[in-house]
């Protein structure tokens, strides 16, 4: 069945000695952990200190974003190569985030998954819904787009991974309880099997948005729920390496 998988995005925080003792403390304490994977998402600047620090262990690189492009006068931005150079095995691709602050759409999304495999990456492709849209009950049709459109033009690959993250639980302390986690992950796994058939039940769809350690076993016990992108609570140890063994423990297939 599908490893599971958790993630930590550590956004815009950390020095580079914060983030040696963050990394080297999730390390220590995750080295028995069998039966999925473990993502450190630092910042750019961060991405070698962290590598050097999970080199040999079940932990793998992400990095929080890059550019579709290879090189040339793109000030500010960061190339698939370089990122893969740095260590990197993931990369985020459309958190709420890059699209709210930094204007990305569903076609840039396109375009960078579309890259990120090319080049041999596994993009964790970000979606979902915010609040005014589940209000006006229009969830699957907002996530429906998006994952559409994320895919559009790309042949399956098992390295795709998708993170529904409803933006209305993104750092609010509000997470989706398992049952509205597990209906978008249902519809979006329906989604997958329409584009390409039986081998999307190998596709991991991971929930984000406010995940403690608290309320992941309930979430990871639904059947298409797969692991959490993790923010927050990925910047302390205690509570990361937590939320990794409550999957680890309570995950049924
Ligand atoms: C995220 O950044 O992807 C996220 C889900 O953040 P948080 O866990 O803090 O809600």
């Amino acid at each position: 069945m599908r490893r599971w998988l958790v993630a930590g995005n550590w956004k815009m925080n950390n020095t580079i000695e914060e983030a040696i003792k963050l990394a080297t403390t999730v390390r220590e304490n995750t080295y028995d952990i069998k039966g999925g994977d473990i993502i450190l998402a630092p910042p750019y600047t961060l991405l070698h200190g962290v590598k050097e620090v999970i080199e040999g262990s079940n932990i793998f690189l992400a990095a929080q974003n890059m550019f579709y492009e290879d090189k040339g006068a793109y000030t500010g931005e960061i190339s698939p190569a370089m990122i893969k150079d740095a260590g990197c095995t993931y990369v985020i691709i459309g958190h709420s985030e890059r699209r709210k602050y930094f204007g990305e759409t569903d076609e840039v999304v396109n375009l960078k998954t579309k890259k990120a495999l090319k080049e041999g990456l596994k993009p964790i492709v970000c979606v979902g819904e915010t609040d005014v849209e589940r209000d006006k009950g229009i969830t699957s049709y907002v996530v429906g787009i998006q994952v559409r459109k994320a895919l559009y033009g790309i042949e399956f690959s098992e390295d795709i991974v998708i993170a529904y993250e409803p933006v209305w639980a993104i750092g609010t302390g509000r997470n989706a309880t398992s049952e509205q986690a597990e209906e978008v992950h249902r519809f979006i796994r329906g989604i997958l099997k329409e584009l390409y058939g039986t081998p999307s039940e190998r596709t991991r769809i991971l929930y984000g948005g406010s995940v403690t350690a608290d309320n992941i076993g309930e979430l990871i016990n639904m059947e298409n729920i797969d692991g959490a992108l993790v923010g927050g609570a990925s910047l302390k140890s205690d509570s990361f390496v937590g939320i990794i063994r409550k999957v680890s423990e309570n995950r049924k297939c």
